[in-house]
């Protein structure tokens, strides 16, 4: 394997410089944290699965006209995505009273609220990601407002075709966060969808039974975190080539 420059080492995922100007490499990893990186654990397979899931839906989003970073899937655990300027500004739609939500508002878990709500946080770990205004993401220009209509209008899109999709498949899309970025042809720019869509970023719950298909399994320590990740991957049709023995992880890490 060739050896690839490392640009940045995440929580979740690593970047590398790409095979040509203007792709990354982004491999995923079993690594998982929670509040604010205070609690952090191994999901052996958790890295297969969501650059798999990622890949899903990344492609038929794409199909529908939402641009992404996606070019393809290169191996287990690694993706070529186009490079692009993040926009420092975590998106999260909401459909179902949860997670922060649930405790900032007192509403409770579960509650479905009146409308999609979209939310901004701005990307600091020092910060804590705190939640913030159209207002401070302009005033800082962290976006101007067309690329915030923009995220805001993608968001949506996002939602309303993941939403169905995983109604089809019998699990309720509560909430989920997405990352923008900017890509530049020559004078032009476009905002593009990047990072991933995985359930480290999301909630999904069994419509029949409740039971939370994502990352909540490992930050509320319920067990069966790969489990509830490889189901979702099952019934979106995706289980890895080979089945759960691709999920040993540590072989297929370099
Ligand atoms: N989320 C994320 N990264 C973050 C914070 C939240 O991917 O740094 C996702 C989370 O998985 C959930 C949604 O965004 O699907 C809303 O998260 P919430 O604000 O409820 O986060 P919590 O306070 O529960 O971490």
């Amino acid at each position: 394997m060739t050896r690839r420059r490392r640009l940045y080492d995440g929580k979740a995922k690593t970047l590398f410089e790409g095979p040509e100007p203007g792709t990354l490499v982004q491999y995923f990893k079993d690594d998982a944290t929670a509040f604010n990186n205070q609690k952090h654990g191994v999901i052996t397979g958790k890295g297969v699965l969501n650059n798999r899931i990622s890949e899903y839906l990344m492609e038929r989003l794409g199909e529908v006209g939402v641009p992404t970073h996606f070019i393809r899937r290169l191996n287990m655990r690694e993706q070529l995505v186009r490079e692009v300027e993040i926009i420092p500004i975590e998106v999260v739609v909401r459909n179902v009273a949860a997670g922060g939500f649930a405790k900032r508002f007192g509403t409770k878990e579960g509650t479905q609220l009146p409308r999609s709500i979209v939310e901004y946080y701005y990307k600091s770990d020092e910060l804590g990601d705190p939640m913030i205004t159209e207002e401070h993401i302009t005033a800082f220009g962290w976006a101007s407002p067309q690329d915030l209509d923009d995220m805001v209008a993608l968001a949506l899109r996002i939602n309303d075709f993941m939403s169905g999709l995983f109604l089809g498949i019998g699990l309720k899309l509560v909430d989920f966060k997405v990352e923008f970025g900017r890509l530049w042809n020559q004078d032009e720019m476009r905002i593009i969808l990047a990072d991933e869509l995985s359930p480290d970023n999301m909630r999904l719950w069994d419509i029949e039974t409740n039971e939370k298909m994502d990352k909540d399994r490992f930050r509320q320590d319920l067990g069966n975190v790969a489990e509830a990740y490889q189901e979702v991957a099952r019934r979106l049709g995706i289980l890895p080539e080979g089945g759960p023995v691709d999920f040993k992880g540590p072989k297929v890490l370099q």
